[in-house]
């Protein structure tokens, strides 16, 4: 390691721990013969079928594939929000289906962050209180928290909209907003579901702009997207189809 100045956006990936720097040979995500299978009534959906993946620590991956294919369904298993009806999910190594619900989302509160097509966030509370939730819920001091949520809207480009509501807010500024929340707990692992769905062309590029610049900072990203745009910036694309995987490889080849 070297001394020399530190941007101010390392001070980000400053805080992380467990996901931090993984062994080479283990990959962040690493998901074997894994089966989601949704009982509706008498019948089963299978929304994933023996799906295989690793992710290594700072990969772009973009998961492409027909509304319906298992996108969501994917992304939830990799974020430890949803269990795995047959095969095993690890992140960082942690076999997350082995754990105890309070276990896993503990896990997750500070190894993953979570950005939605809708960004949900809490309409009562400004962007910096929102940015704050999860730090909160991790414990961190107020003092700490309002410091680092100002830093994350800052790393976003929103210093001045600190003291806005959502709704006072434009839909590229939400999700700007709605990253810098993901971002609270430094997690090494960022995932998103179809984060410029709601904003137009331009808006979604600042988005995916931001994207990479998390990417060169050394966040791993997995998006589920039907933006043609951002699956070209992710350096990697998984194609899907009916529960399972059906593409994999450098994005450049696949959209070729
Ligand atoms: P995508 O994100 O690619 O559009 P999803 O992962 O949301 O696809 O859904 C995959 C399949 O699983 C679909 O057939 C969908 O209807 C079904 N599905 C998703 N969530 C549920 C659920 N909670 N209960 C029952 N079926 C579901
Ligand atoms: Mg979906």
């Amino acid at each position: 390691m070297s001394d020399a100045p530190v941007r101010a956006e390392r001070t980000l990936n400053a805080e992380r721990s467990t996901l931090n720097a993984p062994p080479a040979a283990s990959p962040v995500l690493d998901l074997t013969g894994v089966c989601r299978t949704y009982r509706m009534g008498d019948a089963d959906v299978h929304a994933l079928r023996d799906v295989s993946l690793a992710v290594r620590g700072g990969e772009y991956v973009a998961v492409v594939g027909p509304s319906g294919c298992g996108k969501s369904t994917l992304l939830n298993l990799l974020g430890a929000v949803d269990r795995a009806t047959r095969g095993v999910v690890r992140i960082n190594g942690a076999d997350v289906g082995a754990m105890r619900d309070r276990e896993a989302t503990a896990f997750r509160l500070r190894n993953v962050g979570f950005v939605f097509q809708r960004f949900y966030l809490m309409p009562t509370l400004s962007a910096r209180e929102n940015v704050e939730l999860p730090m909160a819920e991790a414990g961190m001091r107020k003092a700490a928290r309002r410091a680092r949520a100002v830093e994350l809207l800052s790393y976003v480009g929103l210093a001045a909209r600190a003291d806005h509501r959502p709704a006072q807010l434009s839909g590229g500024e939400q999700q700007r907003v709605a990253i810098a929340r993901a971002l609270a707990n430094a997690p090494a692992l960022l995932l998103a579901d179809e984060p410029t769905g709601e904003l137009d062309a331009r808006t979604g590029a600042e988005i995916i702009a931001l994207f990479e610049r998390l990417n060169r900072d050394g966040t791993t990203i997995v998006v589920v997207t039907h933006d043609e745009k951002l699956a070209q910036a992710a350096r990697r694309v998984v194609r899907m189809a009916d529960g399972g995987i059906v593409g994999d490889g450098a994005s450049a080849e696949v959209h070729a």
